[in-house]
């Protein structure tokens, strides 16, 4: 490879700064042209590409969001937008493609590379930690810690109302974010769309606890949850326990933004630097993770297909320590 390109697609995520810097450094310290790519696939298609050099990543590892923005592109999952995104590559004469992203993404460079001769290399760029081959993804570790604070603060006013707050967090399809909030703010029931959710259960060990008097007032929801999130459960528990006062907060879209944690800049910083070195070596499609604080690649579509191992004795450990 001689010229290489980088963009961030999908789901925004912080750290995916902390990541283009990393890219752009090595790539450039390795005698390599660096592009930076506009809202993902998209500037591909449109030709939003720019030339970058060290100055453009100045500033920059300590910021949220992405300077080279993010976008979902439909025209990318056609033939011709793929075709398109090709030529203007090759017009400049790019040779090689950093993905930072999320299995989406994943899905759509492993396309874009089984049809075209670019190799591409993927960063786990999400806050769902949904991608298989790695133990950390590029955000997660700053959407918890952000979903934490404020569950802290719910707890506070839960605490002086006897009030029960149902809160929801981030993860459509994934509950991690749910999990680790939950244990760390000693949630008395995490609900999350990788298992089946309870309601009796739920219910029974409410009321048993408010007999007991103890001081119940916490329950996180994954947004993806099969009960539909924490309205729906919100509703549900209102209708069945007319006596609590129950109330409930959405954390939305906080949780994508701010400053990233200290991990997530480390893992991104090691991430984009060995994204370059795979290219350099010669390696493709793959993904590049971290496991048990080792470099690890993985093929892009293993990453997509498989689910990370799930936790699940995460939530006896949460029950027991609720009681
Ligand atoms: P994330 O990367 O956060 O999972 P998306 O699922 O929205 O986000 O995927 C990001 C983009 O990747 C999509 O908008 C699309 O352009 C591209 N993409 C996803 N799946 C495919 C596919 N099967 N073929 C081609 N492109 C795809």
């Amino acid at each position: 490879v001689t010229k290489i390109g980088v963009l961030t697609s999908g789901g925004d995520a912080p750290g995916m700064n902390a990541a283009i810097r990393a890219v752009v450094r090595t790539g450039i310290y390795n005698g390599l042209e660096v592009y930076g790519i506009m809202r993902g696939y998209n500037g591909m298609i449109e030709d939003d590409i720019f030339h970058m050099d060290n100055k453009s990543v100045a500033n920059i590892i300590q910021r949220g969001g992405t300077i080279l923005k993010t976008a979902r592109s439909k025209e990318f999952m056609e033939a011709a937008g793929r075709q398109k995104a090709y030529e203007n590559l090759r017009k400049r004469g790019i040779d090689g493609l950093v993905v930072i992203g999320g299995d989406g993404s994943f899905r759509g460079a492993q396309r874009f590379s089984n049809e075209f001769d670019i190799p591409c290399i993927g960063l786990p760029g999400t806050i769902d930690k949904d991608i298989a081959g790695t133990d950390y993804t590029i955000g997660f570790d700053t959407a918890v810690n952000t979903a934490v604070e404020a569950i802290d603060k719910i707890r506070d006013t839960a605490d002086a109302h006897d009030r029960l707050f149902v809160v929801e967090v981030m993860g459509r399809d994934a509950g991690y974010i749910a999990l680790h909030s939950g244990l760390a703010t000693g949630a008395e029931s995490v609900l999350i769309p990788e298992t089946r959710t309870d309601v009796e259960d739920l219910i029974s060990g409410l009321t048993e606890k408010e007999k007991r008097k103890k001081l119940v007032n916490l329950v996180v929801v994954a947004e993806g949850d099969e009960m539909g999130g924490g309205s729906e459960i919100g509703k549900i528990l209102k209708n069945r326990l007319p006596n609590m006062d129950i109330r409930i907060s959405i954390l939305g879209h906080i949780q994508r933004g701010g400053a990233p944690s200290c991990q997530d800049r480390i893992i991104a910083s090691r991430m984009g630097y060995h994204a370059v070195e795979s290219l350099l070596s010669g390696r493709h499609n793959v993904m590049v993770g971290i496991v048990d604080d080792k470099m690890h690649y993985i093929p892009l579509d293993t990453a997509v297909k498989e689910k990370q191992a799930f936790t699940s004795d995460w939530l006896k450990i949460i029950k027991i320590l609720a009681s």
